[in-house]
């Protein structure tokens, strides 16, 4: 399982890209999105998002 962005929620700050320990997040037209191929699935970026837009999907 990976955590998933909901890219209708995501206001781009960034903040979830500097906390991934594995580099899996990066910026994307609408929103940033995560490789599920990299992700660890270990939340640190659910943690530090203002709005809550990663989850796991
Ligand atoms: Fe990166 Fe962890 Fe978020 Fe997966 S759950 S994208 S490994 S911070
Ligand atoms: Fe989007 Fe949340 Fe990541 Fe900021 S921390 S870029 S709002 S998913």
């Amino acid at each position: 399982m990976a955590y998933k962005i909901d890219d209708s929620t995501c206001i781009s700050c960034g903040a979830c890209a500097s906390e991934c320990p594995v580099g899996a997040i990066s910026q994307g037209d609408a929103a940033y999105v995560i490789d599920e191929n990299s992700c660890i699935s270990c939340g640190a970026c659910a943690g530090v998002c203002p709005v809550g837009a990663p989850a796991e999907a």
